[in-house]
């Protein structure tokens, strides 16, 4: 037996992880699962319709976007299941797991050249309660070895949750609430990373205040989008 084969069947005893879709003793998603896991068609708008970087003409023009990658659809629930494990029961070791089976398929859905990444911020208050910010998690493990990771943005008050609103008020609850932070190079091209994409308001007006702020390009990419 390999040795790696062997060291992760020790850690499998130590600490045993069930699937979250078929229960079985495996991993966080068991690879029978994961083959069942469909990705986002790379030429659609998470909305459905066809687009050019991921995006239609449309939200192209509403998010202000230059391109966004998102991997999976939140209506598979074993994706659903994992993002809330790790944003609300800090299991940070599922971002983990998500970079050793997707970092690669992630990187080749994202522009080459330099970028720099950056996450849709907490506010301070949200992160000390939660202790890290998950869009952080996933920015940096599953893009480090292509681009660097610099934290270009804060959020200035604590906004309600965007679950229970419409689009409007999601919009409305957003407004300036996120600002670049003071002194820093602001870099032309940025890759502004969010877990799950709803109606796209955070990345709108995250987006927004880049822009202001002199960034040329700006790529959006959530895990999810649903
Ligand atoms: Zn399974
Ligand atoms: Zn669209």
């Amino acid at each position: 037996m390999p040795i790696n084969g062997l060291g992760r069947d020790l850690l499998a005893l130590l600490m045993p992880i069930e699937c979250l879709s078929c229960k079985t003793e495996s991993d966080w998603i068991c690879p029978g699962c994961r083959r069942g896991l469909a990705l986002q068609n790379e030429g659609l708008c998470f909305c459905g319709n066809t687009g050019e970087n991921g995006l239609c003409i449309k939200h192209q023009r509403e998010l202000g976007l230059d391109g966004l990658t998102i991997l999976f659809s939140y209506t598979e629930p074993a994706v659903k299941e994992l993002v809330s494990q790790i944003k609300y029961r800090g299991h940070i070791d599922g971002v983990s797991f998500l970079a050793r089976y997707y970092q690669k398929k992630i990187l080749a859905r994202l522009p080459r050249g330099e970028w720099i990444v950056t996450a849709v911020p907490l506010s301070k208050e949200r992160y000390q309660t939660r202790g890290f910010n998950q869009s952080e998690l996933l920015a940096k493990k599953l893009t480090e070895p292509l681009y660097n990771y610099s934290e270009l943005l804060i959020k200035r008050r604590e906004t309600k949750p965007q679950a229970k609103l419409n689009k409007k008020l999601r919009e409305k609850n957003l407004l300036r609430s996120f600002a670049v932070k003071k002194g820093l190079d602001i870099p032309s091209q940025v890759i502004l990373v969010d877990d799950v994409v709803t109606t796209g308001s955070t990345i709108k007006e995250a987006t927004k205040v880049l822009r202001k702020a002199g960034v040329e390009k700006i790529w959006g990419f959530a895990l999810a989008h649903g």
